[in-house]
């Protein structure tokens, strides 16, 4: 099949195999040409397949010489249809993993439900005994509870309605948004898809099963951002999720014997979940304009080696909330004055000018394999690849 992007609204709906397989490459060559790291050795990863899940698999296996369990939730293809991009990226790392000699399986379903939890400690049991760390990026919109409702996350504000700009990503123009306030349910609800409720029992269910080293360390992802994305943000809904990660993160640390918690507060990137959230992708092509001129601009890669390479090997430091920063380049005084100077001017005939729209569309379209130069996207492809653990 010759397989063109397809893109609706804030998502691509198809992806390429060769390309994804390019994009991981590419992330494996980046960490390849950085020096080597101890790292903790059996890695479960809660969220493996894009943006920040991937990246800390790659970091780990390649750059530490982890072995690495994944999972996620994505499509293979159809005769008709290509599968999911997260699916053709695992295909690649485990591909790339088996020829490096590295150990990496991967299990497909819902994270959320104890049926994945018991078949992960299942293979952990027969083929890695136990797992030392558990990397938790799960980006989910619902989940589906024990007693088979479901809930649903929501992006809302808390107290009142925030009106700002936005940017349309169906013609790139700016617009005025107006983001409606959740009600008590909505936000109970996005507390317990995007908050840390699911981790813990996972943590529970390993050590349960004792399929977690006593001194095994564990961390989940976060974000702040500034000021003009606070009432959509971190005092909005996906806030309130995160601010209950953040007081899980605590009760692991002082539950689990010697299991410590760590929570990272990475920086704002183009990645599948972060195109979902209104006001926030016009920030992101400002911000990546001023980054990208000071030389400071970093991908999930590269946020990814600063954390499992630096910041755990010997540089370990906490905000007052006890927080890893990984988004210190992108809260700089200077980049957050430079990029709030730029919002009050933006308009629609500016916009190119002044943000790195183009640059957000080149990341967006790699994110689904399109766009890089050395793929012929004109050629037939095959799209019904496996994923060697999993067929
Ligand atoms: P993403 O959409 O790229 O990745 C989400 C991952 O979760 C995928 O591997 C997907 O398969 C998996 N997943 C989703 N639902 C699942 C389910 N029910 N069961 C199993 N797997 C499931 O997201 P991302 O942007 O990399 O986000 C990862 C974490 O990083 C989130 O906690 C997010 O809030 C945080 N974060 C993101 C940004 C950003 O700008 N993108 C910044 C800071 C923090």
């Amino acid at each position: 099949m010759v397989v063109k992007p397809k893109i609706r609204g804030f998502i691509c709906t198809t992806a390429h195999p060769e390309g994804c397989a390019e994009n991981v490459k590419r992330q494996i060559n980046f960490i390849q040409s950085k020096p080597k790291f101890n790292c903790k050795k059996n890695i479960l990863i809660i969220g493996c397949s894009t943006g920040y899940g991937l990246a800390s698999r790659i970091t780990c296996a390649f750059g530490g010489d982890s072995s690495t369990l994944g999972v996620m939730f994505e499509h293979p293809a159809t005769s008709k249809r290509t599968a999911t991009s997260g699916w053709y990226n695992t295909a690649a790392f485990e591909k790339m993993a088996m020829s490096h000699n590295l150990y990496a399986k991967t299990i497909n379903g819902d994270a959320f439900s104890q049926k994945i939890k018991d078949q992960v400690i299942n293979v952990i049991k027969s083929d890695l005994g136990k797992v030392d760390m558990v990397i938790y990026s799960l980006a989910a919109p619902r989940r589906t509870m024990p007693d088979s409702t479901k809930v649903s996350s929501v992006l809302k504000t808390v107290d009142k309605d925030y009106t700002n700009k936005t940017i349309n990503l169906n013609n790139n123009t700016l617009s005025k948004v107006t983001i409606p306030c959740a009600n008590e349910q909505e936000i109970e609800n996005t507390i317990k898809v995007m908050g840390g409720e699911d981790w813990k029992n996972w943590i529970i269910s390993l050590k349960k099963a004792d399929a977690i080293t006593d001194d095994a360390i564990t961390v989940a992802y976060s974000y702040v951002g500034p000021e003009i994305t606070f009432p959509i943000y971190a005092e909005g809904t996906i806030g309130m999720a995160k601010n209950h990660l953040l007081k899980t993160a605590n009760e692991i640390t002082n539950s689990m014997g010697g299991i410590k918690a760590y929570i990272s507060v990475n920086k704002a990137l183009v990645t599948q979940s972060s195109a979902a959230i209104p006001i926030v992708p016009l920030y992101i092509t400002i911000l990546y304009k001023v980054m990208k001129e000071r030389g400071v601009h970093e991908g999930c890669i590269e946020q990814m080696y600063r954390l499992f390479g630096e910041k755990f090997g010997s540089n370990l430091n906490f905000d007052e909330k006890g927080r890893i920063r990984l988004d210190d380049y992108e809260m700089k005084i200077d980049i957050q004055q430079k990029v709030l100077d730029v919002w009050k001017t933006i308009n629609n005939d500016n916009i190119k000018e002044l943000t790195d729209i183009d640059g957000y569309w080149e990341e967006f379209y790699k994110m689904f394999g399109f766009n890089f130069p050395n793929i012929d996207y004109d050629k037939d492809v095959n799209i019904e690849v496996n994923v060697p653990s999993i067929d």
